[in-house]
This record gives C-alpha cells, structure tokens and sequence, in this order.
C-alpha cells in the first residue's frame, strides 16, 4: 500500500511575520499518522520553518535546487547539499511555473533531479499540459514526454526514490480542478507508462494531484485510485484548510 502524501507548496509567499503565524497553526494541527505531509517554503524561510516545526511530523523541501548537487560556484543558486545541511528532505522540481516563466527545460530538469538525489533529497518531479494541449487532445502525450525525458536519461529505477506531482497547468492558481475521474486518467496513464519499465516501481511510486486542491474537493480526489496524495498551493498557506486536506488525505 502506497503511503498518502500531501505536500503544500508556499511558492514566492511569506514574510518572517506571516511565516511565524503559519508556523503556529500548523503547530496546532491535528495530522493524521497515516499521511506524510511536508512543506515547501519559500528558501529564505526554510530554516525558520525547520527550526520551527522542529517536533512536528511534518517534513520541509525546497522549490527548487541546482544542477550540481554540490556547493560552489554557481551565483545565486542553492545546492542540493545545502539544502540537506539546513534539514531539507525533499525538492520540486520542474513546477510549471518554473518551466513556463523561468524557461527550465528537460535538460535542466534532468540534471536537478540526478544533483537532488545524488544528495539524498526526494524529487518532487512536477508534469502537466497547458489549457491549449488539452483541448487538443494531447494531455498524455505531454506528460508521457515529460515524464520519458527523466526515465531515458536517468532510467525508470529512479523513481523507487521520488514522488510525481500531476498538475495540469490550467488548473493551477485558477480555481479550475481537473474533475476526479480527469485526474485519475491521468495518473492511471503515468502509473502504466512506468509500469511499461518496471512494474513494482510504479507500484511504489506515490502520484499526486495539483490543481486549486482544497478541503472541499480533496476527499473526492483522493478517493481515486491512483491518486495518492496532493501538492496543495493556495490553499496551504491556511493553515486550518490545510490540515483539513491532510486528513483527507488519511484513511
Ligand atoms: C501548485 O502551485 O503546485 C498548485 C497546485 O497551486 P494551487 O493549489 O494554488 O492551484
């Protein structure tokens, strides 16, 4: 049984005021003992967040990390390593605002996501269609590809050690959520892409779903077979509507 993950993601929000706040209401929540949840803040906050959750069942990723996994010279950029020294256990890697607004592509993509491992860090590899790929039909082609790109380069073994994040770009930030069965279909595809390589690898790898996810639409999602959790903007910087996704998430 794959264990459910719910992971928020604070994106380029906070300041050291409203992350104290975030920081107590989590510290208030009751989690689930069966959902691993983690938080992305953003990198100037990760250590308040890790010195802050410090007791708490709750891991701290980046949003993002460089090619080397190591520290050197490479301006403005945090190593893999680095982030492992401040207490980080997972990264994402490839969000689509990333891909769209900062121009990473699979290259780059590839080479965060072997300097992350390389150190130890759970990749959080993030794939999706844009509104315009959709409506014309070539969802699964999009994400076949974006998800190939990792497998021919690094291999589908990989994967024994990341978490894939669906998210349709259409449905992030805009309030649209891809419908339960549209998120399924996709995760259903993903899990046979991978088990096309390897099958207990796909059956291990944890799918979750990313898109104006909240409290009110999360129980219904996660009910989905292949939907294994969420990667939860918006809505996570509640620190209330937050844990109400968690325990969604929970059985
Ligand atoms: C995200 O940024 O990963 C995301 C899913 O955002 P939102 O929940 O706000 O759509």
């Amino acid at each position: 049984m794959r264990r459910p993950m719910v992971a928020g993601n604070w994106k380029m929000h906070g300041t050291r005021t409203s992350v104290a706040e975030l920081i107590d209401g989590l510290r208030r929540l009751d989690l689930p003992s069966d959902v691993d949840v983690a938080v992305f803040p953003s990198c100037l906050h990760i250590n308040q967040v890790i010195d802050g959750l410090k007791d708490q069942p709750i891991s701290i990723g980046a949003q993002n990390s460089a090619v080397e996994s190591m520290q050197g010279a490479l301006t403005g950029e945090v190593a893999p390593s680095q982030l492992v020294d401040a207490g980080c256990s997972l990264v994402l890697v490839g969000h689509s605002e990333r891909r769209q607004i900062m121009g990473e592509q699979d290259g780059m993509l590839i080479r965060k996501f072997a300097a992350a491992q390389a150190c130890g860090l759970i990749p959080v590899l993030c794939i999706g269609e844009t509104l315009e790929q959709r409506e014309a039909g070539k969802t699964l082609e999009v994400v076949g590809r974006q998800l190939d790109s990792i497998i021919e380069e690094l291999g589908v073994g990989v994967f024994a050690k990341a978490v894939i994040a669906y998210e349709p770009v259409w449905a992030i930030g805009t309030g649209l959520t891809a419908s339960p069965q549209q998120a399924q279909d996709v995760h259903a595809a993903i899990r046979a892409q991978l088990a096309e390589k390897n099958s207990e690898v796909a059956q291990g790898v944890r799918l979750l779903y990313g898109g104006s996810v909240k409290a009110a639409n999360a129980v219904e999602l996660f009910g989905m077979p292949d939907i294994d959790g969420g990667l939860i903007g918006g809505a996570s910087l509640n620190a209330d509507e937050f844990g109400a996704i968690c325990r969604a998430a929970g059985n």
